[in-house]
């Protein structure tokens, strides 16, 4: 069997972690290596690999995400401030985690990409 997602084993309790939010698709964590002050982590707990691996039928879940990301944007008071959403995918945008997740960062000013 293919091994587990760090968020996998966050998501089966093997490994702790506190989960922000949660509904029947989604959880969210604080990143456990913040670029900025607001770091969390939106992960669909169908283990998806890269963006490369996402198909119609997806739609929808990736959308949840990024209302998720809005409503915690609200939450942890950036929404007006200002935030980045993104997704690594692959080796040149250095994704780590094979298992995609939507960077929300914020919090402060950030630098340009
Ligand atoms: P990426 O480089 O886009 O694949 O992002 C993976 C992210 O997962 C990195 O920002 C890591 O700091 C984060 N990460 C890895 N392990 C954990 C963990 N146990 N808890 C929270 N965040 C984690």
């Amino acid at each position: 069997m293919e091994n587990k997602s760090v968020f996998e084993m966050i998501l089966s309790g093997e490994i702790d972690s506190d989960i922000i939010y949660e509904d029947e698709q989604i959880f969210a964590i604080h990143d456990i290596n913040p670029v900025a002050k607001v770091h969390i982590l939106i992960i669909p707990k169908k283990k998806i690999p890269t963006i490369n691996d996402m198909s119609e039928s997806d739609i929808n879940l990736i959308g949840s995400m990024f209302m998720c990301a809005k409503n915690l944007a609200k939450e942890f008071d950036i929404d007006q401030t200002g935030y980045r959403l993104l997704f690594n995918t692959n080796a040149d945008a250095m994704q780590t985690v094979f298992h995609i997740h939507l960077h929300l960062i914020g919090g402060e000013k950030l630098k340009n990409i």
